[in-house]
């Protein structure tokens, strides 16, 4: 799937009638449609969004829309995926950048997962304990993968409470984790798992690199994937910010390497950083390790409250695939859907994301299971 070329009256749309268009648009299809915003998105997208949040968030809210007949996802191509493997048949979910796919979900090909899984089922001494878990930061055929092997997906916000039910439930369990590296070892390690019982997986290598004990004696095999925006981050970045100012605050997100999570003082998905700043005290400074317009739009909020946040590294640290979507790509998506709720014989709709229906079964299975336990522990 590719973006075709933005017709030119959009390329050569101003900010403002792009902004005039979408707002119409969205007037006039009502609760036909609902429109889902990433926390990493531009401000100029999430000004429409119905609903911002993590991907968690996203998956859950997308789930119980159950009137909107359209969902526009203003993420990446997994959570696309995702809300239509939990959609009803009825609905049909519209991406405004084709091209907005996800580096790390790209990084576990279904076929290298295939030779693992077998792999590692032939050295294993109890194959049937082997559970395959995907981060949702992966293509619909990995979860479809994890949903017919007996496994199911996590997010960054409930990957402890997903390794937590595995655990309890067969504290003998070996974890196959997809396919951020970063997240599966900082979760394990914060559990008490050691580090030399996770193996690490590297698809381009014969066997994956690793020996048959080395497999004997893993807790959990991790896919060596990784977020290249959450590699941006550093220990020097946080000693010389604490060299600076000792008070200051370091929070980073599980996709950060083992070193940097170690090191700071607080680890969070998304929604968890956004819980834990917002509850601090008021003249707190706070270093932040995930993606700038996350930390921009936080220390914004958070300034009324003379609560002072900033990006842990002054590199960019914008991911380049979630910022394809813009104002000019937005409104014509929009523009297409309004007229093709005119006229749906004359006016196919663009942009829809659609998984295929056997990949969809199984895809659901895995992630129905992560939002049961994940409801069942609140
Ligand atoms: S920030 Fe990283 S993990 Fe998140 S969508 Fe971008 S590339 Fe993927």
């Amino acid at each position: 799937m590719f973006q075709v070329p933005l017709p030119e009256k959009y390329q050569q749309l101003g900010r403002d009638e792009a902004v005039d268009r979408i707002a119409q648009c969205q007037q006039q299809l009502g609760d036909r449609m609902v429109i889902l915003g990433h926390h990493y998105q531009r401000d100029e997208i999430i000004q429409f969004a119905d609903f911002t949040g993590d991907s968690l968030k996203l998956s859950q809210i997308a789930a119980q829309q159950k009137n909107a007949e359209f969902i526009v996802f203003c993420g990446v191509h997994f959570m696309a995926e995702s809300a239509d493997i939990l959609a009803e048949p009825y609905q049909k979910v519209l991406l405004p950048h084709m091209d907005a796919g996800c580096g790390l979900a790209e990084m576990a090909d279904i076929g290298q997962v295939e030779q693992c899984w077998h792999y590692l089922q032939q050295n294993l001494p109890h194959p049937e304990k082997l559970v395959p878990v995907t981060y949702v930061n992966s293509t619909a055929a990995i979860k479809a993968f994890c949903g017919n092997h007996g496994g199911l997906c996590c997010t960054s916000s409930n990957c402890r409470v997903i390794f937590e039910a595995l655990w309890k439930n067969d504290p003998e369990t070996v974890i196959l984790f997809l396919p951020d590296q970063h997240l599966g070892r900082n979760i394990a390690y914060k559990m008490g798992k050691k580090l030399d019982r996770m193996a690490l997986w590297k698809p381009q290598k014969p066997n994956g690199s690793l020996s048959p004990e080395q497999i004997k004696n893993a807790d959990i095999v991790l896919w060596d994937g990784f977020c290249c925006i959450h590699q941006e981050f550093s220990v020097e970045q946080i000693k010389s910010a604490r060299a600076k100012n000792p008070q200051v605050k370091v929070i980073v997100h599980p996709e950060c390497s083992f070193e940097v999570a170690q090191a700071a003082d607080y680890l969070g998905s998304t929604e968890q950083i956004i819980k834990t700043v917002g509850a601090a005290k008021p003249g707190s400074r706070w270093l932040v390790g995930t993606e700038r317009r996350l930390v921009e739009r936080l220390a914004r909020k958070m300034m009324v409250e003379n609560i002072h946040v900033e990006l842990l590294t002054d590199t960019r640290c914008i991911c380049k695939t979630m910022n394809l979507i813009d104002l000019e790509h937005l409104a014509w998506l929009m523009d297409n859907l309004r007229q093709h709720c005119q006229d749906p014989e004359a006016v196919p709709l663009v942009n829809q994301v659609s998984v295929d229906e056997d990949p969809k079964r199984y895809a659901k299975v895995a992630l129905d299971k992560m939002l049961d336990i994940t409801a069942s522990t609140k």
